[in-house]
Parts: structure tokens; C-alpha cells; sequence
């Protein structure tokens, strides 16, 4: 694997190879890389194809400076795994590379509701930024496929929009969401989960597996969906719990995240869901 920190070097790697006729496939992440992230770089192993994954923790797209101080750094164990699971090029730049101007994003895409709401509303500014590193990265690796996680299912949407206003010549593709045994959602953050809130963060993939099931069955039966039935049974369910700090538990369309009150027999619909526990913020969501 070759590891790149300028952005002239991944440059210059990616001409070559595109000129012996290769194609390119993406992964960004912010690192303390887990299978989740793994199985994105492994996705995009089509014979031939060369595999490129960033590690950069985006500053801009922290609106809280704590959790940006907290993030987990484990880069070494990182590299090891993308050598094993087959990534050609790591880029790894800091932070003076990728914003050697600045912080400020001088022609943001306007993304309307769909980065207002959910975690736009209790994370603002976040999608700014992301979308922000985001569009850097894409112009940098120009990749032929980006794979991204449904586990955070809005930032998909928006990039999806991003990749659209742009006209970027890339095709994102959504991955599954890894999760462990018990159904938690793999996460970087999770590591900073005591032994107690461990436990107790089952719930979220718990409840959210409830609300769709419900939705399935009443799909079945061809009965209308009452959304807020669900929605209530859900947070109720999350109340028994005190140690959660629930932010938000909705359920929406899952094309436009627009709300739903009766959901249609062939509508599509996302259950999300973001909560503290223990000083931890979590997001999960499932769709069906
Ligand atoms: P992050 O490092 O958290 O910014 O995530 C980098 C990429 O990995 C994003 O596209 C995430 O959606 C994806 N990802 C994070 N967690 C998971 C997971 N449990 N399963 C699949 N993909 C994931």
C-alpha cells in the first residue's frame, strides 16, 4: 500500500495508474477504522480496480469542539488493516494540506431540508463541512465509485445531492451498516462506551429493528401504517431507559427524509435515531 500525505503525490499516483487504464474506487473515512469501514474498501475490489481510502479527521464538520478532541486516532493499527484488506493508496493528509486557505467554504451547495433536518438541526453546521471535505476529496481522487455507509444515512443523501449540483463524474454506492453480534451499530465512537453504556446502546438497533418489523407486518396485513404509533412506541421504549439523552427518533421517507404520518403500502421509510450515552453520541437507523 502506498501512502500518500500530499495531495500532489496522490495526484501524481492516480494520473499514472489512469493512464495504464485503471479505474478507481474511494472510501473516506475519519479513521479507528473497524470491519464497517473495512467492508467499504473491500466492496470496491473488482479486479483491477485500484482501491483508495482517506484517513482525515475533518475539523469543520465538528460543531463540538469536545468530540473533535476525543475522536479516536489509531492510525498505525489503521494501516494494518487497510494492508490486509487490500487498499492500494491510503491518503492521509493533515490538516494544513487540506485547508491551506482556511477553514471558510466560499460556495457552499445549498442542500435545502435535506441538511437541515435531523442531524442538521442538532448538528449545525456539521453537513457544511462535510460536504465541504467531502467535494476536496472527490476533485483530488476523482474516483469512478465512491462507496459510503448507510449508518449515516443523511450524509449519503447529501453527498448523493453534492456529487448531482456538482456534476461530478463519480457513482456513489451505499453499503449496508456493519454491525456487531448483539446488533449495535459498528462505530469509531463506541470505543469511548464504558462497560455500562456498552450494554445499555443495544437498545438503539433494538428498537429500531421493533419499529420496522411493525411497518413490515402492517405492510403485510395491508394495513395503514400509523407513523407516530410507532414513532411513540419506539421513544417510550428508549425512556426506559434513563442513561439515554435521545436527540431525535423519526421516522422517514427514505428517498427525501421528508416526514410521514400514514406511510404508504409501497413507500419506502427510514427509522433514525441519534442519542447520547454516556457522554457518547450515537446514530443508527434501518430501513425497509
Ligand atoms: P467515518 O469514519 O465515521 O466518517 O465513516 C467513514 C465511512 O464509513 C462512512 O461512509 C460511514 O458511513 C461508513 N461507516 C461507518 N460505520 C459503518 C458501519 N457500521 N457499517 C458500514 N459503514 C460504516
Amino acid at each position: 500500500m502506498i501512502i500518500c500525505k500530499r495531495i500532489k503525490d496522490i495526484e501524481k499516483q492516480l494520473v499514472a495508474l489512469r493512464k495504464e487504464g485503471k479505474k478507481v474506487s474511494f472510501a473516506p473515512t475519519m479513521g479507528a477504522l473497524h470491519s464497517g469501514h473495512i467492508s467499504l474498501v473491500k466492496a470496491r475490489q473488482k479486479a483491477g480496480w485500484v482501491t483508495v481510502c482517506s484517513i482525515f479527521v475533518n475539523p469543520t464538520q465538528f460543531n463540538d469542539k469536545a468530540d473533535f478532541e476525543k475522536y479516536p486516532i489509531t492510525i498505525e493499527g489503521d494501516i494494518m488493516k487497510l494492508i490486509e484488506a487490500g487498499c492500494d493508496i491510503l491518503f492521509l493528509p493533515t490538516v494544513a494540506e487540506m485547508y491551506p486557505d482556511g477553514f471558510e467554504n466560499k460556495k457552499p451547495v445549498d442542500f435545502g431540508f435535506l441538511a437541515q433536518t435531523l442531524e442538521g438541526e442538532h448538528r449545525p453546521g456539521h453537513f457544511d463541512g462535510m460536504a465541504q471535505i467531502v467535494e476536496k476529496l472527490l476533485r483530488i481522487v476523482k474516483p469512478d465509485t465512491l462507496y459510503m455507509g448507510q449508518k449515516d444515512y443523511q450524509q449519503q443523501l447529501i453527498v448523493s445531492k453534492l456529487i448531482e449540483k456538482r456534476k461530478l463524474p463519480t457513482k456513489l454506492i451505499a453499503y449496508p451498516t456493519l454491525r456487531e453480534k448483539d446488533g449495535l451499530a459498528m462505530s469509531s465512537r463506541n470505543v469511548r462506551l464504558d462497560a455500562h453504556s456498552r450494554k445499555v446502546a443495544v437498545q438503539l438497533s433494538k428498537v429500531l429493528r421493533a419499529s420496522m418489523q411493525k411497518v413490515e407486518s402492517n405492510r403485510l396485513k395491508k394495513q395503514p401504517i400509523d407513523a407516530a404509533a410507532i414513532m411513540n412506541t419506539a421513544k417510550a421504549a428508549l425512556a426506559k431507559h434513563p442513561e439515554f439523552e435521545v436527540e431525535y427518533y423519526e421516522l422517514r421517507d427514505a428517498a427525501n427524509l421528508q416526514p410521514v404520518t400514514t406511510i404508504a403500502p409501497k413507500q419506502k421509510v427510514v427509522a433514525l435515531v441519534a442519542a447520547k450515552i454516556g457522554g457518547v453520541r450515537l446514530i443508527d437507523n434501518m430501513v425497509g
